[in-house]
């Protein structure tokens, strides 16, 4: 495996060389390490969103992990390709919510102590959510970036594995099992769009579908808020921007050298969409597919909408991505 050799203590998140990505190789060997520890999750189709998109929509549950999140497959590969007495000196992230959870949840399972760091104010459901999980939870930052200074000091102290979100093979390699799962459940998709953060999971799917699935287009879909990776991918080369969007699942204001390098060539499209444009998509998920969706958890559904045009008649997978949306989320889902 490629990968086996992310075991440096301290793998610095910005470093100016990406790590190699992982294969599909990398993907398989990730499968195995999840046999038993994650069920598949569903892909269904609900007539409404058909006739809404014009196309047939699948919508790939991933809001249905035990962490509400997709991130748990690439916590849970990390951590189990960590040696024994890595894994004693810990693990240190910062997230706004679903990859720390990903982690802590990885933790937990392994054994591993677990800090992490998240920006000051944060959903509650998720904060809520990692102390339930028994990581320490340290509130620092205005934003992601000032979240990430405080993890680099804290496992510098601790001597822990510092966890970027973005730039991690195995993170890449276990996220990309979704879609080994989505393309065995509908070999004969046209297009898949997934929501796009530090694009982890964009990257995961490129390689998957490069793979496994060649005839289906892999489309990116970013708030327009926060178009960091959108804008990294457009110029060839990572870029900062900024992050205002209320999806925390797709706030980060800069591109993430790995995802982006794999996402550079295999990408077929990447579309922005409104705050707004996902708010409502949040509500045609829990409206007509009876799913809660945390706002980048409808992302992909939004980018399916604005881009219906292009996608009339085709097989369209779009991820749900997450459910973990805050409670005055939900609320004013329910009010508008
Ligand atoms: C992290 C996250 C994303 C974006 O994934 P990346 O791999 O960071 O691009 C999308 N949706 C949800 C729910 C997330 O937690």
């Amino acid at each position: 495996m490629t990968t086996a050799d992310t075991s440096s203590p301290t793998a610095p998140a910005d470093a100016s060389a990406p790590a190699p990505a992982p294969g599909i190789t990398d993907v398989l060997r990730a499968r195995r390490l999840l046999q038993g520890r994650l069920e598949p999750t569903p892909l269904r189709s609900y007539p409404a969103l058909d006739r809404r998109i014009g196309a047939r929509v699948l919508v790939k549950h991933e809001n249905a992990q035990p962490t509400g999140a997709f991130k748990v497959r690439g916590g849970l590969v990390l951590l189990a390709g960590m040696s024994r007495e890595e894994r004693s000196r810990g693990v240190v992230t910062y997230s706004t919510g679903n990859h720390a959870q990903s982690i802590a949840y990885a933790a937990r399972e392994t054994g591993a102590p677990c800090a992490i760091v998240v920006p000051e104010n944060p959903n509650p459901v998720k904060a809520e959510a990692i102390r339930a999980l028994g990581a320490d939870l340290v509130e620092a930052g205005a934003d992601l970036d000032g979240a990430r200074e405080r993890a680099e000091a804290l496992a510098a102290e601790r001597g822990a594995r510092l966890v970027s979100p973005g730039d991690e093979p195995d993170l890449i390699a276990g996220v990309a099992t979704a879609y080994l799962e989505l393309f065995e459940q509908a070999p004969d998709l046209d297009a898949v769009v997934v929501p796009v953060g530090g694009g982890s999971g964009a990257a995961a799917a490129c390689i998957t579908a490069a793979a496994v699935a060649p005839g289906c287009r892999v489309v990116g879909v970013q708030s327009s808020a926060s178009p960091a990776a959108h804008d990294s991918w457009r110029a060839g080369s990572c870029t900062a921007r900024p992050n205002r969007t209320r999806a925390e699942g797709l706030a980060t204001g800069r591109g993430f050298a790995l995802p982006q390098s794999v996402m550079r060539g295999r990408l077929d499209d990447f579309v922005l969409v409104g705050d707004e444009d996902i708010r409502r998509a949040q509500w045609w998920a829990l409206s007509e597919a009876r799913t809660v969706a945390e706002g980048a958890g409808a992302a992909a559904l939004a980018g399916a909408y604005a881009l219906r045009a292009d996608l009339r008649d085709l097989r369209v997978a779009v991820v749900c991505t997450g459910s973990n949306a805050a409670p005055d989320e939900l609320r004013g889902l329910l009010a508008a």
